[in-house]
């Protein structure tokens, strides 16, 4: 199991989009880095999960967009994001994020081709739909239906290209599309929403799996950027200027230190001597002290680490 780059995550989310664009679903690529300690994407997916947020269309088009991808706060709070991959009204798959989504819950176990989900430990497992809808059956339009179908028929196709690319050489069944209600437990934490089903939603899939666009009109399938040195991302360490000082972070663990000028010069040195890749963010920020690193789109959530203590 591996913890990816921001620059594998982006690749992966590029597959996954190629693969739901196959049938012709419209997806925007939206990452952000998952749930739990910030990663931007890991490569443990073995199913398919799809749920409802229980709304209308009568809301607007993605009236739940910022929720599943930034999480809810209140009383028992959950952090986002809560799906990997968001559908709305519009027709549009949002791919929210390749690392941990906080969508699956307790639940399970569950046995996907031999491999066994274990309990209460979905989310690295699952890639977790939510689309709108679930309240008026009439919301659900034949095309809604199988903008569903599709978006799920090219996660599974991905789930199966991901797993392969692992070695594995076995056979996925459509069963790995699963609806979350049938995943949760107890039973009944998770419902099925107007008389969506595991078997309804694999039927969906089925269905929709015949929009598939003939080779010729399909996207480009994405290649793997190239590799540079000992890894196959763009930047292992990225370094910035916030605050008066020279930062750094690390963009496999999304931890950030501050760096005094002199070891940049000589960090910067070691990484060269041994191709490991690293830049500079494109511009100086010289803001405020309000402005924290956390703050910044470019750092992963994952934390502030002491630097010189043992991170190389
Ligand atoms: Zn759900």
């Amino acid at each position: 199991m591996a913890y990816l780059t921001k620059a594998q995550a982006l690749y992966e989310a590029d597959r996954l989009a190629f693969f739901i664009r196959s049938y012709g679903a419209k997806v925007v690529v939206d990452l952000r880095p998952g749930a739990g300690g910030g990663h931007w994407g890991v490569d443990t997916f073995w199913g398919a999960m799809v749920h409802h947020i229980a709304s209308k269309r009568s809301q607007g088009l993605t009236p739940f967009y910022s929720l599943v991808r930034n999480g809810r706060g209140g009383a028992l709070p959950v952090p986002g994001p809560l799906c990997n991959v968001y559908g709305g009204w519009d027709m549009v798959a949002r791919i929210v994020t390749m690392g941990l989504a906080n969508h699956s819950g307790s639940g399970g176990p569950w046995e996907i081709s031999g491999f066994q989900i274990p309990k209460d430990n979905g989310r690295y497992y699952f890639l977790g739909t939510e689309f709108e809808g679930g309240i008026n059956v009439a919301d659900w339009t034949p095309d809604y239906r199988m903008f569903m179908g599709a978006v799920n028929a090219g996660k599974l196709d991905y789930v199966r290209d991901l797993r392969r690319r692992k070695g594995f050489t076995g056979v996925i069944k459509d069963t790995a599309l699963c609806e979350h209600s049938s995943w949760a437990r107890p039973i009944g934490r998770k419902i099925d929403r107007t008389g969506y089903t595991q078997a309804s939603g694999i039927a969906e899939m089925q269905a929709a799996r015949k929009l598939v666009l003939p080779p010729s009109a399909r996207p480009t399938e994405p290649t793997a950027p190239e590799t540079k040195g000992l890894f196959n991302v763009d930047a292992i360490w990225t370094f910035f200027f916030i605050n008066g000082a020279h930062h750094v972070v690390n963009n496999v663990t999304g931890q950030y230190s501050p760096v005094p000028l002199s070891q940049v010069d000589r960090f910067t040195k070691w990484l060269d001597d041994n191709e490991i890749p690293w830049r500079w963010h494109e511009s100086k920020i010289t803001k405020s002290r309000e402005v924290s690193p956390e703050d910044l789109p470019f750092v992963a959530p994952g934390g502030r680490f002491e630097w010189g203590v043992g991170q190389l």
